[in-house]
C-alpha cells in the first residue's frame, strides 16, 4: 500500500509501505479520510515528529480485523481515531483528569506524529485509540471530529459565558470552528481578524458578525473608538504580531485563549497583560471534548462540509498542502485509498 511518510530532513515522501500486521490489543484500521492540519505543514520546524512515520491525526475509517486481545471491537465497525487516546492512567496529570497533559510518553506513540497515522490505506493502532462513530456523523465528518475537539477546548478553557463578545484572530479552520462553537456558545458578537479574503468570507458564512483585515485596518485604531472592546480574544493564527494585538484590543481583564501553536518563540507585550490584569490560558489538544465533538456532529450542532475545501487522493497531497500554505484552501481530506 502507498503512505505519505514523513522525513525528517527533507519533508514528506509518498512511498510503498508493506500491509500492517496488528499486535495484541491493536486493531488494522481501514482509514476513509485523514485531514491536514496545519501542524502537518510545520512539521520540521515543530521537531515533534518521529522519522519515517505515517503522518495523519485528524482521521476516521472502519475496523477491518483486530488482534488478540481486543474486546469490544469487531471487523466493520466505524471509529474516529483519538491520536492520544491511550495514555497511563498513573501519572499526576492523568489523576487530575488531565490525559491530555499525560506525562509519560503515550502507549504506542500520538497517531500520525509520534506513530503511524491516517495517510495510508490502512494502519495498526491500539483499540485504545479508537472511539465509536454513531450512524449519524459520516466517515468524512469524523475526520474532523480532532479539530473541532480542538476548538472546543480552546473556548472551554478560556472561561466564555453566554452573551459576551470575542474576538477570533486567524480564520484557519481552528480559528474557524472556534467563531462556530462562540456562535453556539451564545456569543452576541464575533469578530474575526484575518488577512485572507478567502477566509474572511467563510468566518462570515460560519457565524462572524464583522470581519476586518488587519492589514488594511489598524485593529487597536478601531477596538475602543467604533467597536466595542470584546471580552474575549481567540489567537489562532500564531502570526508574528497577533499576541500584541489581541493584547491590545482587550479590555481591562479581557480574556486572551491561546491555540494557535507558535513555530519559534514570540515576544508579546507583558507590561499591558499586567495593567489591564488580562488573564491569559493555553489549551493543548482535547479531553472529554473529543467524545463532546462526536456528540455535537451527531446532532447536527454543527456543520463542517463549509470548511472541507476538498477531498484528494494521496498523489494530490503536495498540490493540496501548496494550497493550504497559500490559503487558497480551509481544510482538505485525504482519502488515501484513491
Ligand atoms: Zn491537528
Ligand atoms: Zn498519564
Amino acid at each position: 500500500m502507498r503512505a505519505l511518510v514523513f522525513n525528517e530532513d527533507g519533508g514528506y515522501a509518498v512511498v510503498e509501505r508493506p500491509m500492517p500486521e496488528p499486535d495484541a490489543g491493536e486493531v488494522l484500521f481501514r482509514t476513509h479520510y485523514s485531514g491536514i492540519c496545519g501542524t502537518d505543514l510545520h512539521a520540521v520546524e515543530l521537531g515533534r515528529y518521529t522519522d519515517d512515520v505515517v503522518i495523519g491525526h485528524e482521521f476516521a475509517g472502519e475496523v477491518a480485523s483486530v488482534g488478540p486481545g481486543v474486546a469490544g471491537w469487531r471487523a466493520g465497525d466505524r471509529a474516529a481515531v483519538h491520536p492520544k487516546g491511550n495514555v497511563c492512567g498513573a501519572c499526576p496529570e492523568c489523576r487530575d483528569g488531565l490525559p491530555n497533559l499525560c506525562s509519560a510518553p503515550d502507549i504506542g506513540g500520538t497517531a500520525g506524529i509520534g506513530s503511524d497515522g491516517g495517510m495510508a490505506s490502512y494502519v495498526s493502532l491500539p483499540a485504545g485509540k479508537l472511539r465509536r462513530l454513531p450512524d449519524e456523523v459520516s466517515m468524512l465528518e469524523g475526520a474532523w471530529v480532532e479539530p473541532v475537539a480542538v476548538a472546543l477546548r480552546g473556548v472551554t478553557r478560556s472561561g466564555f459565558k453566554v452573551g459576551r463578545r470575542a474576538v477570533v484572530v486567524g480564520a484557519g479552520p481552528i480559528g474557524l470552528l472556534t467563531v462556530i462553537h462562540l456562535r453556539l456558545g451564545g456569543a452576541s458578537e464575533i469578530i474575526v481578524l484575518e488577512p485572507s479574503e478567502l477566509r474572511r468570507a467563510k468566518a462570515e458564512e460560519v457565524g462572524a458578525d464583522l470581519t476586518i483585515d488587519p492589514l488594511a485596518d489598524d485593529p487597536a485604531a478601531i477596538f475602543g473608538g467604533d467597536i466595542e472592546r470584546p471580552d474575549y480574544a481567540f489567537e489562532c493564527s500564531a502570526a508574528p504580531g497577533a499576541l500584541d494585538t489581541a493584547v491590545d484590543i482587550l479590555p481591562h481583564h479581557g480574556a486572551l485563549a491561546l491555540l494557535g501553536v507558535a513555530t519559534s518563540p514570540v515576544s508579546f507585550r507583558s507590561d499591558i497583560i499586567i495593567r489591564k490584569e488580562l488573564t491569559v490560558t493555553g489549551s493543548s489538544s482535547y479531553a472529554e471534548e473529543f467524545d463532546i465533538a462526536i456528540r455535537l456532529l451527531a446532532r447536527k450542532a454543527l456543520d463542517v462540509r463549509p470548511l472541507t475545501s476538498d477531498v484528494v487522493g494521496l498523489e494530490g497531497v503536495f498540490d493540496a498542502f501548496e494550497r493550504l500554505r497559500q490559503g487558497t484552501a480551509i481544510k482538505i481530506l485525504v482519502r488515501p485509498e484513491d
